[in-house]
């Protein structure tokens, strides 16, 4: 990717920062994990990358933050391509309805989560990775560097460590999915794995940049090889649709209309398919846990698409 070359552009993404930047007081940093409740509710950042390879940036988007559930966009896509559709007898395709860590429905449905975006799917997919990879995390970890360009991107230690340490609700998904024959491998040795992926820090020039083969029928941007083939690439679209915002994913599909991955650290990707990807990051989130300005960003980003149809985007 290169710096946007168009100034309309990037005047455009100017004027969308500015204008979410006024949701800035609004919303609660997580606290679930110390490692989180410290970040500064006055970032703000907006990357977005069009399918040609420019990249147009706004306010804070290359501060590397936690890219917590984000995570679990690449896992998946990751356990889709190494795996291919066996994925889908652990774990199933539908809306929860519940909160992202709950274990309600994984009691009775024997311990097969509802989809691959609350946290009991990802732990399913994280397991595939452990039996698939010697160093799961560390290659996930390789895979977002190769995937954003960005040679720096590290799984934070501190937000490891801080996970691990607050790891019992986690832990018990974990473990009850272990008694219904659902997890494979060790519950800490996959635990692990799940958490050193939430504790990826990125920048949403990185994200922007890593998740745009979405955007581009599954082609990698700073690669040009396809990362998944086309079709899955649309699955993991329409999954991101109906269940990429915790229990907000139909509040935000009315509004915004995009298909999009939201995690605690404030930070949501949404993909326009066949024209770019975007990245906006801010800490303070609402009661759903999606990031208040950074939803408010994408709102404004699909009406002014809607209006600029024709737009060389
Ligand atoms: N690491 C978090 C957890 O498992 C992920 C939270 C999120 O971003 O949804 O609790």
């Amino acid at each position: 990717p290169r710096p946007g070359t168009s100034p309309v552009l990037q005047a455009w993404v100017n004027d969308i920062e500015r204008r979410a930047r006024t949701r800035l007081g609004m919303g609660r940093i997580a606290d679930y994990i110390p490692a989180l409740a410290n970040q500064d509710p006055a970032c703000f950042g907006l990357a977005v990358c069009t399918n040609d390879g420019n990249l147009y940036m706004a306010g804070d988007a290359e501060i590397p933050f936690s890219i917590q559930s984000l995570s679990k966009v690449l896992l998946l896509s990751l356990a889709l391509r190494t795996h291919g559709d066996g994925l889908w007898r652990r774990v199933g395709l539908n809306p929860s309805g519940m909160p992202f860590n709950s274990l309600m429905q994984l009691e009775t449905e024997q311990g097969k989560p509802r989809n691959p975006f609350i946290n009991a799917g990802a732990i399913v997919v994280a397991d595939h990775l452990v039996g698939a990879f010697a160093t799961p995390a560390k290659h996930l970890q390789d895979i977002a560097r190769t995937l954003s360009g960005n040679p720096r991107v590290l799984i934070d230690h501190e937000v490891l460590a801080s996970e691990w340490g607050h790891r019992a609700r986690n832990a018990a998904a974990a473990y009850l999915m272990k008694a219904f024959g659902n997890l494979y491998n060790e519950v800490d040795e996959v635990l692990t794995a799940y958490f050193a992926c939430c504790a990826l820090r990125m920048s949403c020039a990185d994200l922007a940049v890593a998740l745009n083969y979405l955007a581009a029928d599954g082609r990698a941007l700073t690669t040009g090889e396809p990362f998944v083939p086309p079709a899955m690439a649309q699955r993991i679209n329409a999954l991101m649709f109906t269940s990429g915002m915790y229990d907000a994913a139909g509040d935000f599909a009315y509004r915004v209309g995009l298909p999009a991955k939201s995690g605690v650290g404030g930070g949501i990707v949404a993909i326009v398919p066949g024209r770019l990807s975007v990245c906006a990051w801010s800490p303070a989130l609402d009661a759903s846990g999606n990031s208040v300005a950074a939803q408010y960003a994408l709102e404004l980003i699909a009406e002014d698409l809607g209006r600029w149809h024709q737009a060389p985007l």
